[in-house]
Protein backbone atom coordinates (compact mmCIF):
# COMPACT_ATOMS: atom_id res chain seq x y z
CA UNK A 1 0.00 0.00 0.00
CA UNK A 2 1.13 3.53 -0.77
CA UNK A 3 -0.37 6.39 0.64
CA UNK A 4 -0.40 9.71 -1.70
CA UNK A 5 -1.06 13.52 -0.40
CA UNK A 6 -3.45 14.54 -3.51
CA UNK A 7 -4.81 18.16 -4.56
CA UNK A 8 -7.31 19.15 -6.46
CA UNK A 9 -8.19 22.07 -8.64
CA UNK A 10 -9.22 24.24 -6.21
CA UNK A 11 -6.17 23.26 -3.73
CA UNK A 12 -8.29 21.17 -1.19
CA UNK A 13 -5.54 18.65 0.00
CA UNK A 14 -6.55 14.96 0.97
CA UNK A 15 -4.73 11.63 1.83
CA UNK A 16 -5.23 8.65 0.09
CA UNK A 17 -4.17 5.01 0.23
CA UNK A 18 -3.49 3.20 -3.34
CA UNK A 19 -2.41 -0.37 -3.99
CA UNK A 20 0.26 1.11 -5.80
CA UNK A 21 1.09 3.94 -8.41
CA UNK A 22 -0.25 2.18 -11.37
CA UNK A 23 -3.54 1.65 -9.44
CA UNK A 24 -3.01 5.42 -8.26
CA UNK A 25 -2.59 6.16 -12.01
CA UNK A 26 -5.43 3.83 -13.56
CA UNK A 27 -8.17 5.12 -11.26
CA UNK A 28 -7.00 8.90 -12.13
CA UNK A 29 -6.84 8.29 -15.29
CA UNK A 30 -10.31 6.48 -15.29
CA UNK A 31 -11.04 9.49 -13.13
CA UNK A 32 -12.49 8.03 -10.30
CA UNK A 33 -10.79 9.69 -7.84
CA UNK A 34 -12.58 12.78 -6.56
CA UNK A 35 -11.71 15.48 -3.96
CA UNK A 36 -13.19 14.48 -0.67
CA UNK A 37 -14.38 18.70 -0.32
CA UNK A 38 -15.50 19.32 -3.38
CA UNK A 39 -16.02 16.44 -5.50
CA UNK A 40 -13.33 17.62 -7.99
CA UNK A 41 -12.28 15.02 -10.30
CA UNK A 42 -9.38 17.16 -11.23
CA UNK A 43 -6.75 15.62 -9.49
CA UNK A 44 -3.13 15.39 -9.05
CA UNK A 45 -0.77 13.94 -6.23
CA UNK A 46 1.63 16.45 -4.23
CA UNK A 47 4.47 14.90 -1.92
CA UNK A 48 4.54 11.22 -2.01
CA UNK A 49 4.70 9.46 1.79
CA UNK A 50 7.77 8.15 2.45
CA UNK A 51 5.55 6.17 4.69
CA UNK A 52 5.18 2.37 2.65
CA UNK A 53 3.62 -0.37 4.46
CA UNK A 54 5.15 -3.43 3.90
CA UNK A 55 3.69 -6.13 5.82
CA UNK A 56 6.42 -8.78 5.49
CA UNK A 57 8.95 -6.09 7.02
CA UNK A 58 6.74 -5.46 9.82
CA UNK A 59 6.55 -9.53 10.53
CA UNK A 60 10.36 -9.69 10.38
CA UNK A 61 11.24 -7.15 12.73
CA UNK A 62 8.24 -8.59 15.50
CA UNK A 63 11.13 -11.92 15.53
CA UNK A 64 14.03 -9.86 15.78
CA UNK A 65 13.13 -9.11 19.17
CA UNK A 66 14.42 -11.34 20.84
CA UNK A 67 14.23 -13.19 24.52
CA UNK A 68 17.41 -10.78 25.61
CA UNK A 69 15.40 -7.60 24.81
CA UNK A 70 12.40 -8.97 26.37
CA UNK A 71 13.85 -10.01 29.46
CA UNK A 72 15.65 -6.02 29.66
CA UNK A 73 12.41 -4.57 28.64
CA UNK A 74 10.72 -6.60 31.81
CA UNK A 75 13.43 -5.68 34.11
CA UNK A 76 13.13 -2.02 33.46
CA UNK A 77 9.21 -2.20 33.80
CA UNK A 78 9.69 -3.95 37.28
CA UNK A 79 12.23 -1.12 37.93
CA UNK A 80 9.36 1.40 37.40
CA UNK A 81 6.88 -0.58 39.28
CA UNK A 82 9.67 -1.00 42.26
CA UNK A 83 9.82 2.82 42.26
CA UNK A 84 6.51 4.08 42.25
CA UNK A 85 5.72 1.13 44.64
CA UNK A 86 7.97 3.16 46.59
CA UNK A 87 6.89 6.51 46.22
CA UNK A 88 3.43 6.92 45.59
CA UNK A 89 0.23 5.65 47.27
CA UNK A 90 -1.82 3.39 46.03
CA UNK A 91 -5.55 4.26 45.66
CA UNK A 92 -6.55 1.26 44.31
CA UNK A 93 -9.81 1.50 42.23
CA UNK A 94 -10.20 5.25 43.70
CA UNK A 95 -7.79 6.64 41.40
CA UNK A 96 -10.39 8.65 39.07
CA UNK A 97 -11.88 10.17 42.24
CA UNK A 98 -8.43 10.61 43.60
CA UNK A 99 -7.23 12.00 40.62
CA UNK A 100 -10.37 14.43 40.07
CA UNK A 101 -9.73 15.52 43.75
CA UNK A 102 -6.56 17.08 43.73
CA UNK A 103 -6.83 18.33 40.40
CA UNK A 104 -10.23 20.48 41.67
CA UNK A 105 -8.70 20.97 45.17
CA UNK A 106 -5.45 22.20 43.68
CA UNK A 107 -3.55 19.72 46.53
CA UNK A 108 0.39 19.04 45.87
CA UNK A 109 0.46 15.57 46.49
CA UNK A 110 -0.17 14.06 43.29
CA UNK A 111 1.83 11.02 43.98
CA UNK A 112 -0.68 8.56 43.68
CA UNK A 113 -1.20 4.97 41.32
CA UNK A 114 -4.09 2.32 40.79
CA UNK A 115 -6.41 1.52 38.48
CA UNK A 116 -9.18 2.96 36.41
CA UNK A 117 -11.93 1.92 33.93
CA UNK A 118 -11.69 2.50 30.00
CA UNK A 119 -14.84 5.00 30.69
CA UNK A 120 -13.01 6.46 33.81
CA UNK A 121 -10.12 7.65 31.90
CA UNK A 122 -12.45 8.63 29.34
CA UNK A 123 -14.15 11.03 31.81
CA UNK A 124 -10.88 12.38 32.72
CA UNK A 125 -9.33 13.26 29.48
CA UNK A 126 -12.98 15.28 28.99
CA UNK A 127 -12.17 16.79 31.83
CA UNK A 128 -8.42 17.77 30.87
CA UNK A 129 -6.98 15.60 33.00
CA UNK A 130 -3.79 12.94 31.57
CA UNK A 131 -2.73 10.13 33.14
CA UNK A 132 -0.07 7.99 32.21
CA UNK A 133 -0.26 4.30 31.74
CA UNK A 134 2.53 1.62 32.40
CA UNK A 135 2.39 -1.98 31.43
CA UNK A 136 1.99 -3.44 34.88
CA UNK A 137 4.33 -6.48 35.03
CA UNK A 138 4.29 -9.84 37.42
CA UNK A 139 7.47 -9.72 39.90
CA UNK A 140 6.83 -13.76 39.21
CA UNK A 141 7.46 -15.68 36.13
ZN1 LIG B 1 -11.54 20.11 -3.80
Amino acid sequence: MIKYILKCGKEHEFESWFLNSKEFERLKNKKLIECIYCKSKKIQKTIMSPRILKSKLRYSKKDLINKKEIVKVKNDLLKIRKFIEKNFEYVGDQLAEKVKDIYYNDKKNFNIYGTTTLEEREELREEGIELSSIPWVDKEN
